[in-house]
C-alpha cells in the first residue's frame, strides 16, 4: 500500500473509487496494520497510511480537516502532541494527556484515547481473565502507551499497579497524577523489578523493547513464574513472549489490543458497532 506525505495532502487530488478519507500518522509509519485492519472494516472510502514528522503534524491534521477527512489515527511519536491540537478530549484521554484518535465533525476536532480500553479488552480476550481482578506491573509506564495502560488499570480499579520506566521521574509522576491507592513508581532496577513481579499477576511490556527480532527481553527470564500473565504490547514475536512461555506462564502478543483500540477507533468515527470479525480476519487472529 503506499504511504502519502504531508506533500500529497497539499496537492490532494486522488480519484480514486473508494477515496481516503481516514489514515493513520505516524514517524514511521511502513510498519502500521492498521490500514489493513480498518479498511477491512469501510465500505465507499478507505483509510491510509501517512508518513509525518512532528514538525508536520499540525499542518497535516488541518489540511485533513479541509478535505474533509472522517478521522485518524495517531501513532508515534504523535500521541501527546495530538493531544493539544484537539478542541475536545474525552474525559479519559484528558486523564492520560494524549489521543490515539481524531473525528473530525461540527467543524471540530474530537479527541479519543482507545488504547486503554483497547487494551483492556486485548487482555480480556488474550486471557479470558477480567483487569480489574490482577495485579499490574507496567514496564515503561512513562511511553504514550503505558501511560494509558496505567489509567485504565485505574479506571478499572486493579487492587495493584507498579509502574517501572526507565527514567523514573515518569513513572513517578503518572503515580502522582493517577493519584490512587495502590498504584506505585517502582525503581527500574533487577532487584526492584524482582520484588514487584513477586506480588504481580500481569506484566506489561509497554516498551519497544521486542520490536526488532534481536531485541532482548526487558526483564530477566528467571523472574517469570508459572503464575503470571504476561501481555507483551509488541506484537510480533518477541524474546519476553517466549521466556514467559519457557518459565511455564500465559502470554500473548499485542495483536488483540491492537484490534480492539481500532474498533474502539471505528465507533468513535461513524458511532456504530465495528464490523470485528472483518478487522479479526484481516490481522489473521
Ligand atoms: P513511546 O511513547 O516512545 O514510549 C516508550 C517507552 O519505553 C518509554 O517509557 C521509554 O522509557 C521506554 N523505553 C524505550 N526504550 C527502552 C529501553 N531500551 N529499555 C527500557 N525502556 C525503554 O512509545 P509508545 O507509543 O508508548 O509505544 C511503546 C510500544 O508499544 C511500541 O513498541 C508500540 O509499537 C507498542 N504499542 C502497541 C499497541 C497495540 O495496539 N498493540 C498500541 C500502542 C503502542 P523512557 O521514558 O525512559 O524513555
Amino acid at each position: 500500500m503506499e504511504t502519502f506525505t504531508l506533500d500529497d495532502l497539499r496537492h490532494w487530488r486522488l480519484a480514486t473509487t473508494s477515496p481516503i478519507r481516514l489514515g493513520v500518522l505516524g514517524d514511521p509509519v511502513a510498519h502500521s496494520l492498521s490500514p489493513a485492519m480498518q479498511n477491512a472494516a469501510l465500505t465507499g472510502v478507505s483509510y491510509g497510511r501517512f508518513q509525518i514528522s512532528p514538525n508536520e503534524l499540525a499542518q497535516a491534521i488541518q489540511r485533513m480537516r479541509e478535505l474533509d477527512f472522517i478521522g485518524i489515527n495517531l501513532t508515534a511519536p504523535h500521541k501527546v502532541a495530538a493531544f493539544s491540537l484537539v478542541d475536545e478530549a474525552s474525559a479519559f484521554a484528558q486523564q492520560v494527556g494524549a489521543i490515539n484518535t481524531i473525528r473530525f465533525a461540527e467543524g471540530k476536532l474530537f479527541g479519543a484515547n482507545t488504547d486503554g480500553l483497547g487494551f483492556e479488552r486485548g487482555v480480556r480476550e488474550s486471557f479470558d481473565v477480567e483487569l480489574r481482578t490482577l495485579r499490574v506491573l507496567v514496564l515503561g509506564a512513562g511511553g504514550g502507551a503505558g501511560q494509558a495502560v496505567a489509567a485504565q488499570c485505574a479506571v478499572a480499579g486493579c487492587p495493584a499497579v507498579a509502574l517501572a520506566n526507565r527514567n523514573p521521574l515518569k513513572a513517578h509522576n503518572l503515580a502522582q497524577r493517577l493519584g490512587k491507592t495502590g498504584i506505585l513508581a517502582v525503581p527500574w532496577s533487577d532487584d526492584s523489578l524482582e520484588e514487584a513481579l513477586a506480588v504481580s499477576d500481569l506484566i506489561v511490556n509497554a516498551t519497544p523493547l521486542g520490536w526488532k527480532p534481536d531485541d532482548p527481553s526487558p526483564l530477566p527470564a528467571d523472574l517469570l513464574r508459572p503464575s503470571h500473565f504476561v501481555y507483551d504490547l509488541n506484537y510480533r514475536p518477541t524474546a519476553l513472549v517466549a521466556a514467559a512461555r519457557d518459565a511455564g506462564a500465559r502470554a500473548a502478543g499485542g495483536l488483540t489490543m491492537l484490534l480492539h483500540q481500532g474498533a474502539l477507533a471505528f465507533e468513535f468515527w461513524f458511532d456504530q458497532p465495528a464490523p470485528l470479525a472483518a478487522m479479526r480476519a484481516a490481522l489473521e487472529l
